[in-house]
């Protein structure tokens, strides 16, 4: 089993425990926490492994790369502290383990994989994906998700394998070797935890958001500003990149669009209730919702941009239902490109 690699994990480097204190959903003192991070640091159990609802965020809080999340995941895995019903971790590692059955296919730039998302190969038209392939399905699913479940061990198994098969059956023998990441959570893996976990990356990750700027700096001629109020909702997988904020508001900026100042954006930002419903904790995720779709209403968003697909299908409808448009980043640029929605 690969071992954290750069990274002590939880440690005893910071005096003010930004991991534990800075906390959105377990509120802990200073005392507290130090009390806490002894018990973690003798690997025994602690209320933090208890509590944690795997939001990611102390990856970014933690000001030295240390890895705190992975630490208390490892640490949840080794107590047998499941953060979902053990029944249903059961059969989601079934259900989204790899078939197998990858076919080889030459692929050219530029490559976009799109996770395990098949139902949106469609976004990949118009001008800014013009003469993309696309890669997608369950033998090149990132699998970052079992963070939320406890299963570090998934990870390590299965993740070498799928950027063995992103390699060896699409991008090695077409001469390509980025890949831009349709999923943040992917985009995350390959450039946060694949290092820190000691796993190699043959090839060169490229953000969704990154792309989307090279192109929209191309297309400029054919841009009409959107002059909209956006509210965007990061991901919880954006925590291991926080690096890529900058660019949604480069992209806001080149589109004509306002990032409205709210409450639960950037540091603060929730997580969108999926992962609070399958660990049946439904009254923290309507109470998180509830307190995120106000926010944005509050400061008069016209469009909620989502980095992930799956925060979309999740708040989706509510958005909706508050009068405010829920869209991917990709079709809020076509819009400015006058190539209207999908479908639209
Ligand atoms: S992952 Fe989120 S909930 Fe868990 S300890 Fe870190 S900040 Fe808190
Ligand atoms: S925030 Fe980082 S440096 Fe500080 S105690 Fe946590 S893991 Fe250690």
């Amino acid at each position: 089993m690969n071992e954290l690699k750069f990274s002590t994990g939880i440690c005893e480097r910071c005096e003010s425990i930004d991991c534990l204190t800075r906390c959105q959903y377990m509120k802990m003192d200073l005392q507290t926490a130090k009390e806490e991070r002894q018990r973690l640091l003798r690997g025994e159990k602690s209320r933090v492994l208890e509590e944690c609802v795997t939001c990611y965020a102390c990856e970014e809080y933690c000001p030295y790369g240390n890895h705190p999340f992975y630490h208390l995941v490892d640490q949840q895995e080794k107590l047998g502290i499941w953060p979902v019903p053990q029944p249903i971790t059961k059969q989601q590692v079934l259900m989204m383990g790899p078939r197998g059955k990858i076919t080889p296919k030459k692929v050219q730039p530029p490559v976009i994989n799109m996770c395990y998302f098949p139902m949106l190969a469609g976004s990949i038209r118009g001008k800014l994906f013009e003469g993309a392939s696309t890669i997608v399905g369950s033998d090149i699913f990132c699998n970052v998700m079992w963070l939320h479940f406890g299963k570090n061990s998934v990870i390590r198994k299965r993740l070498p394998e799928v950027i063995a098969n992103i390699w060896d059956h699409y991008l090695k023998d077409s001469g390509v070797n980025e890949l831009i990441c349709f999923h943040d959570e992917c985009y995350g893996t390959y450039t946060h935890l694949a290092p820190a976990f000691g796993i190699p990356v043959p090839f060169r990750p490229i953000h969704l958001f990154e792309y989307l700027n090279k192109r929209l700096d191309e297309l400029q001629d054919r841009i009409k500003p959107l002059g909209q109020k956006v509210a965007y909702q990061r991901s919880c997988s954006n925590r291991l990149v926080p690096e890529t904020q900058p660019w949604v508001d480069e992209i806001f900026r080149k589109i004509g669009a306002e990032r409205v100042d709210r409450k639960y954006d950037r540091e603060n930002a929730l997580c969108c209730g999926a992962v609070f419903r399958a660990q049946q904790q439904d009254d923290l995720a309507d109470d998180v919702q509830k307190r995120n779709l106000d926010d944005m209403a509050a400061a008069g968003a016209k469009f909620c941009v989502f980095s992930c697909p799956a925060c979309l299908f999740t708040l989706g409808e509510s958005v909706l239902k508050r009068g405010i448009m829920p869209i991917l980043m990709n079709d809020l640029c076509q819009i400015a490109l006058g190539e209207g929605m999908k479908g639209g």
